[in-house]
């Protein structure tokens, strides 16, 4: 049997971590014979709350779940960890200014940043769920200088399976039969959802979305704003945000990433900007990705037209936006 590999899951007594626990200790994250230990941090006033989260994963009697830590504190939630799904954060209330939201989430993030550094294993891979994804991703590989920078993404997995999700519906195919699409940008509504790559299985082979949905119209209009607003649409039925997507989609994310994608498949990751596609270095930013033996690599040479560029653009100009507002945070 495989040593066992521990996961870090924070707020992980809020909707997101109580719908990515069991997912995690049936293997749906790290494979179907990865034994686990689950780490979930929460703060003080979710602490009974997240015992009684534990209480369920003992009685679930999970086969591959080696051990559970439930805790308050960040430096033992930290230890040893090996792939930590940071989903705690402060959340928009209303009323509060856009600062007060990132100045709260900058403090968590550095905190955080410095318990991981210090404490997880040296080759830790980091996702940030937490609103504002990308930038709090980056307030974590600020603060965590030993952490390769290629181990701290954010996620836009969500943002891409609503993207197949919606052309599946649309041309009334399997949603494992299209492929391709990529999210440009920030894990926010300036978005930039791209089908001009998409491909969908068919019995004579893979052909362009584009060609199978000759609707430009839809497809660059209405499309992108299902897929930029659904986070909305979701909270408008259930009264609650999206949860179990949002769970499926960070599991989708790490084990892409751990494991591979499969061939001439790419996926959406929030990752360090390097400069490709004229994107600011220094920014985390969504891009396409190929992952092999546990690192990702930006799909190089997709043909940007005029339409896409802007888009791209405007939703890195909005991360822009958000970095010097959280490092006006730190001061
Ligand atoms: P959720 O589990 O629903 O969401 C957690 C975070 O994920 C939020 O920041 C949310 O952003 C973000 N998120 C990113 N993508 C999505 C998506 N597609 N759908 C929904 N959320 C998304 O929140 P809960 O309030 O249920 O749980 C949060 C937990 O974090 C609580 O247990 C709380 O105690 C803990 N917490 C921890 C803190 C810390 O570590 N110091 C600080 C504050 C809270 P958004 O807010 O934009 O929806």
């Amino acid at each position: 049997e495989k040593e066992p590999v521990t996961v870090l899951v924070t707020g992980a007594a809020g909707q997101i971590g109580y719908a990515i626990v069991p997912m995690i200790a049936r293997g749906a994250m790290l494979g179907a014979d990865q034994p686990v230990i689950l780490h979930m941090l929460d703060i003080e006033p979710a602490a009974e709350a997240l015992k009684g989260v534990r209480m369920e994963l003992i009685d679930a009697a999970f086969p591959l779940l080696k051990g559970v830590v439930a805790t308050t504190d960040a430096v033992e939630a930290c230890t040893g960890v090996n792939i930590a799904v940071m989903v705690g954060g402060f959340p928009r209330k209303e009323g509060m200014e856009r600062k007060d939201v990132m100045s709260k989430n900058v403090s968590i993030y550095k905190a955080q940043a410095s318990a991981l550094e210090k404490h997880a294993a040296s080759d830790c891979k980091v996702l940030v769920v937490a609103n504002p994804a990308n930038t709090n991703a980056l307030i974590l590989k600020e603060f965590a200088p030993s952490i390769p920078e290629k181990n701290i993404t954010c996620l836009t997995r969500l943002d891409h399976n609503r993207a197949l999700g919606q052309i599946s519906e649309r041309i009334n195919v399997y949603v494992s039969d299209v492929k391709n699409v990529i999210i440009w940008g920030n894990h926010s509504s300036t978005q930039y959802p791209d089908v001009n790559h998409a491909t969908v299985k068919t019995c004579s082979g893979d052909k362009p979305v584009r060609e199978l949905i000759a609707d430009d119209q839809w497809l660059n209009n209405e499309f992108i704003t299902t897929v930029q607003q659904r986070g909305a649409a979701i909270i408008k039925a259930r009264k609650l945000s999206s949860a179990l997507s949002a769970a499926s989609a960070a599991c989708d994310h790490v084990r892409d990433w751990v494991l591979g994608t499969p061939k001439g498949t790419w996926v959406s990751m929030g990752v360090y900007s390097d400069g490709s596609y004229g994107i600011q270095p220094g920014l985390i930013y969504s891009f396409p990705v190929n992952c092999e033996k546990g690192n990702w690599s930006i799909v190089q040479g997709l043909k940007i037209d005029e339409f896409s560029r802007k888009k791209m653009d405007a939703t890195a100009t909005e991360l822009m936006e958000e970095k010097s507002l959280a490092y006006s945070c730190l001061n």
